[in-house]
């Protein structure tokens, strides 16, 4: 059974007043959705919508997966729509980065840019990066042709020839999932060893539309005017190189989830995911998390809002038992 660590509680003296209920990190569709509920709980949270407010969505033109929204949105009209829904039941938002976080005794502090913020709760939503490769021309086809997202943005090359990059299960299973649009995807991978799991590199390998490339890597990616054109690849082994034409390339190497503020202080997977104890509490009591920052599996706007929701009725529940 979980049991949480049991945190030492301070009489902050006159400061008490100022204690938040809960201090919301992160601005993407769990921060905004825990905001949402939170606030319409009467719980006045406060959010830091850190370096990139609105999150992820703000790279992406078109979002077609998020229910309500039959003819499609543009990503940053959906997290401007979010914020403004938050914030008229109340959410403050300050969009500054939290620096820091200070979790060995109740009130929790939340540091930026000298100033520190004592709270009861904290609900961490601070997503995850995906690892690009920053191959030359890369930072130029970003969200032109060149993805870290094939469930996002696989519909969009219809019948067109795409490559995957990665030797991963998501690699894999990318792959495999980009052929029911693709005429053609090609998979490419630096080394001729695969890390996915037999079944799926198994599907993969069996598919007619995939085509595998090992001992590749993307030297170059190529272009013109409408977007992308292909890449060159270069084999690692001897330097040798060679042309591939593609309209669409989805990076499959991993995600990096954004937890280094917190120093440590909340129990992590071997890659850095935060881990749910229990419901979305975190190993720390009151701290819950929400979205990319503990999503290993789905890492979609629609399952980060929903676990956003899950940590403020979490947050809620808690708040009522341990602090009024
Ligand atoms: C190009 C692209 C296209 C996509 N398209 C789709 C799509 O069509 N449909 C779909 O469902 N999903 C899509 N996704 C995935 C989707 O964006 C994510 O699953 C979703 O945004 C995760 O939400 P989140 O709230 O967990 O975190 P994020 O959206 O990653 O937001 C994290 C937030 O944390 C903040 N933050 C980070 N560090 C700090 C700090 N120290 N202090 C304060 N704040 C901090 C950032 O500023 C940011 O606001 C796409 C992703 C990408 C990259």
């Amino acid at each position: 059974m979980f049991k949480s660590l049991v945190i030492p509680v301070y009489d902050v003296g006159d400061k008490m007043s100022d204690v938040r209920n809960v201090i919301i990190i992160g601005s993407g569709p769990a921060g905004y959705t825990a905001g949402l509920y939170a606030a319409r709980a009467m719980l006045e949270p406060l959010m830091f919508a850190g370096y990139m407010s609105g999150g992820q969505l703000m790279l992406t033109s078109d979002i077609e997966n998020f229910p309500g929204y039959p003819q499609g949105i543009g990503g940053p009209e959906m997290m401007m729509q979010l914020r403004e829904q938050s914030e008229r039941f109340g959410l403050e938002v300050q969009d500054r980065n939290v620096e820091s976080v200070d979790l060995s005794q109740r009130p929790y502090k939340v540091s930026l840019e000298g100033e520190e913020y004592l709270t009861h709760s904290i609900i961490i939503s601070t997503g995850a990066e995906s690892i690009w490769l920053n191959a030359e021309g890369e930072a130029e086809q970003k969200g032109r042709g060149i993805s870290t997202c094939a469930t996002c943005d696989g519909a969009f090359f219809r019948d067109e020839e795409v490559l995957v990059i990665g030797g991963g299960d998501s690699a894999c299973e990318e792959a495999t999932f980009l052929t029911r649009f693709a005429s053609k995807v090609t998979l490419v991978h630096r080394r001729d060893v695969f890390k996915a799991s037999t079944i799926m590199y198994d599907r993969a390998a069996n598919n007619e539309k995939i085509e595998i490339k090992t001992f590749r890597q993307i030297k170059k990616w190529l272009s013109d005017d409408n977007g992308l054109t292909g890449a060159v690849l270069e084999d690692p082994r001897d330097g040798s190189t060679e042309e591939i034409s593609a309209t669409g390339a989805f990076i499959a190497i991993g995600h990096k989830p954004i937890t280094s503020f917190l120093g440590g202080q909340i129990e992590t997977d071997e890659e850095g995911y935060i881990v749910h104890k229990k419901y979305t509490m975190t190993s720390v009591e009151g701290v819950f998390a929400a979205g990319d920052v503990v999503d290993t599996r789905y890492k979609q706007a629609i399952t980060a809002a929903g676990m956003g929701c899950q940590a403020a009725m979490d947050a809620e529940k808690w708040l009522e038992e341990h602090v009024h």
